[in-house]
């Protein structure tokens, strides 16, 4: 894999930013990892000049609606392509089996038939399971269960030809189950729900989320190289590459990105 293209880095209910998603790109195909909540998937995509055509595959991390709905419009735009002869392939959705059949609901609801008919067809449902391992633009993405108590949810690691590997863990905290998944990559993605100096303001621990400190506590335990830190809060937008930046440095010796939405991070193993 050669970057991420941020397409979002807020949580659930931001209002200044998009819902946190990101694409893993190696030469001109990418890997496109959650959705978001709209139809703002299609305008950032388009404003990082990701083509629909050059997206097969997919993966949704689980069913809340921040990470899934923009998948209507993924699936509607990848169907109109197929019916008017644009979009070559197929397109490869990855989830875990109740992820794939409330999407396969809520399209069967909101979708024309003409772009529903193009499911199974050209847009292809593949259930992983704990443990699965698949190769995606030539690297090994091996998924596991992060072991949510709110909502069965997956993440996945990656390991790529030229032997970099990085570790999604969807919107929760690293758990320690999960461990062999996570210790010693390049890179970690960790959400990070607000700086842990405003815990009181913004509650992260009832909503099972952490804080910039827990992240990078983690990522130092896990000998990460490289943490990016999204899925946060917006109040402290403007600010927050840098203040999350500081708080993060006290607990994590490796690099810290705090990206904004539509930045690229370049990948690389160094
Ligand atoms: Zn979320």
């Amino acid at each position: 894999m050669d970057k991420i293209h941020i397409l979002g880095t807020g949580n659930a209910m931001v209002t200044k930013c998009y819902n946190t998603c990101f694409t893993l790109s190696h030469n001109e195909e990418h890997f496109l990892v959650d959705t978001g909540g709209g139809n703002g998937i299609l305008s950032n995509l388009e404003k990082l000049n990701i083509s629909i055509n050059n997206i097969h595959n997919l993966f949704i991390s689980h069913c809340h609606n921040d990470h899934i709905n923009g998948i209507t419009w993924i699936i509607r735009s990848v169907a109109q392509g197929v019916l008017r002869g644009n979009y070559e392939g197929n397109l490869n959705i990855y989830c875990h089996k109740s992820v794939g059949e409330t999407i396969r609901t809520i399209c069967s609801l909101i979708l024309q038939n003409k772009f529903n008919s193009v499911l199974d067809k050209r847009i292809l449902f593949h259930y992983i399971e704990h443990g699965d391992s698949l190769c995606i633009l030539d690297s090994k993405v091996t998924f596991f269960d992060i072991n949510s108590k709110k909502e069965l949810q997956y993440g996945f690691t990656l390991k790529d030809e030229a032997g970099m590997t990085l570790t999604f863990l969807g919107d929760e905290p690293y758990r320690d189950d999960v461990y062999e998944y996570c210790y010693n990559k390049d890179y970690i993605l960790h959400e990070a729900f607000c700086l842990y100096s405003e815990r009181d303001t913004f509650k992260p621990y009832e909503k099972h989320h952490a804080t910039v400190k827990d992240a990078c506590v983690n990522g130092e335990i896990l000998k990460a190289k490289n943490i990016i830190l999204y899925h946060t809060e917006d109040k402290n937008i403007l600010n927050r590459k840098h203040l999350y930046s500081k708080e993060g440095k006290e607990f994590f010796s490796g690099n810290i990105f705090v990206p904004d939405d539509l930045d690229e991070i370049p990948l690389n193993s160094k």
